[in-house]
């Protein structure tokens, strides 16, 4: 097998060259690996710290394909990796990150030929840096339709002064992007994406759909707006795709070069191959800088959720700064799931054998949760007092941990959870020090008056009275 060291692009030797990944036309391994390390100046900048999931195709575009997130085993040293605790539990997914033009050819090498950066950048996960819709052609419908929803999007956005950037997805359809670039969270950007494409729908019941459980999409353009999420993934400007027997680009667009494709008909004026996307980068420049660049907001309303998401993301920085969640199996801080809730709150006690045995009790707050180590536990006879110091807030989803934590790491020890239940608030409120809360849980029924002391160390020390 001839191996080329292709030493342009840092000493990755391209393993398999001639293998034909695109069988129209032959595209090999070596010229998939050559459009990325050429295209790597326009694309980088996008890429840039943000975790990406890879779609390999090691036999090419026909053959069996599967997308990668964690970093293989034998991924090299210099390859920069980030760790992302899982929504569903253990241990971390290190995405790789495509921040130098040796990592672009190392993956291209690999055969990844399609490339899905996340919508944010390490180490701010909660936070995208734009928003994006995905208009997808149902059955009947092609590009063309879609560029005339993606008009009716751009005018809704512009109507919220938001500008507005379309590329071709290399596939089917097309991608608006809302760069935003400013402090927000997915809080804010998901339903704000979900308003926007419900109107559209709304507005326009033949030709949009924005529900994609809904097998309604034949004649219709979804709107896929749900691409707005922390797990989500969206191809990359500039990545290859790998659809079709030919490698097409997805490429960004001028909306003018949209409406002569629609006044003609002529949606090939919209296919981008790696020779011709080059060609017109030299051309144009790369029309996304505005993605990378413009600062834009959110309208009011959605804005404010955002910030309601920081507010809390600033009230467990003490929780995420004491552990380190690559060694502890506790959930980190990042990823959180709002609890369905309606004046009920929900508590938990956690039995801790610290160096120190003692109990965690936690009431549901505001997205956190309020805790206090009490070593006594919760006092259970009528009148009876104990000592609880107030902890940092935990995050919600620490209502059901059981765990190890390990020796040496803070509060290392056994987590099990010694009852869990529902609150009410009967009198009273935390942040005036005085509050009388009634449980329901197995173990613990009834109320319980928690009341804050002045005290002179760090350490607020509250009493517990059973009543
Ligand atoms: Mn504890």
């Amino acid at each position: 097998m001839t191996r080329t060291p292709i030493t342009a692009h840092g000493n990755i030797t391209v393993s398999n060259p001639d293998k034909v990944l695109y069988p129209a036309g032959k595209f090999t391994k070596a010229q998939v690996v050559e459009y990325y390390a050429r295209v790597a100046p326009f694309l980088l900048p996008h890429f840039k710290n943000r975790p990406v999931t890879l779609k390999r195709f090691p036999d090419g575009v026909f053959g069996e394909a599967f997308y990668e997130k964690d970093a293989p085993g034998f991924t090299p040293e210099w390859v920069k990796r980030f760790p992302v605790p899982r929504h569903e539990g253990g241990p971390d997914i290190h995405y790789i990150l495509i921040n130098d033009i040796r990592t672009l050819a190392w993956v291209a090498n690999m055969a990844a030929l399609e490339l899905h950066p996340f919508l944010h950048r390490v180490p701010r996960i909660e936070r995208p840096t734009h928003v994006v819709f995905d208009l997808d052609p149902g059955e009947g419908v092609n590009i063309l339709q879609c560029a005339e929803i993606a008009f009716l999007l751009r005018e809704v956005l512009r109507k919220l002064h938001l500008q507005s950037l379309v590329k071709v997805s290399g596939s089917k359809g097309l991608q608006v992007y809302v760069p935003l670039n400013t402090a927000t969270t997915y809080e804010a950007t998901q339903p704000f994406s979900r308003a926007i494409a419900e109107l559209l729908e709304n507005g326009n019941p033949k030709l949009v759909v924005s529900d994609m459980s809904k097998n309604l999409r034949v004649g219709r353009v979804l709107i896929d707006w749900s691409q707005n999420a922390d797990y989500k993934t969206t191809v990359g400007v500039y990545s290859l795709r790998a659809k079709r027997e030919r490698p097409y680009v997805s490429m960004p667009v001028r909306w003018e070069e949209l409406r002569k494709a629609m006044a003609k008909s002529d949606a090939a004026r919209l296919e981008f191959q790696p020779e011709e996307a080059l060609r017109r980068l030299d051309r144009m420049g790369d029309l996304f800088v505005p993605l990378l660049k413009l600062k834009q907001q959110l309208p009011h309303e959605f804005a404010k959720l955002g910030r309601t998401r920081g507010r809390r993301t600033a009230q467990l920085a003490e929780y995420e700064a004491k552990r380190d969640f690559r060694k502890t199996s506790e959930p980190a801080a990042g990823l959180p799931r709002r609890s369905a809730q309606g004046s009920r709150r929900r508590f938990v006690v956690q039995k801790h054998a610290a160096s120190h045995l003692h109990y965690d009790f936690r009431l549901e707050m505001h997205d956190v949760l309020k805790s206090w180590a009490v070593p006594r536990g919760l006092p259970l006879k009528e009148g009876e007092t104990h000592t609880g110091f107030q902890t940092e807030d935990h995050t919600v989803e620490y209502l059901e941990f059981e765990g190890i934590i390990p020796q040496g790491e803070y509060g290392g020890g056994t987590v099990m959870v010694w009852d869990i239940g529902t609150y009410e608030v009967v009198d009273g409120n935390y942040w005036k020090g005085a509050l009388r809360v009634y449980l329901t849980g197995k173990k613990l029924k009834g109320e319980w008056m928690l009341n804050r002391l002045e005290s002179e160390d760090k350490k607020t020390r509250w009493l517990l009275q059973r009543k």
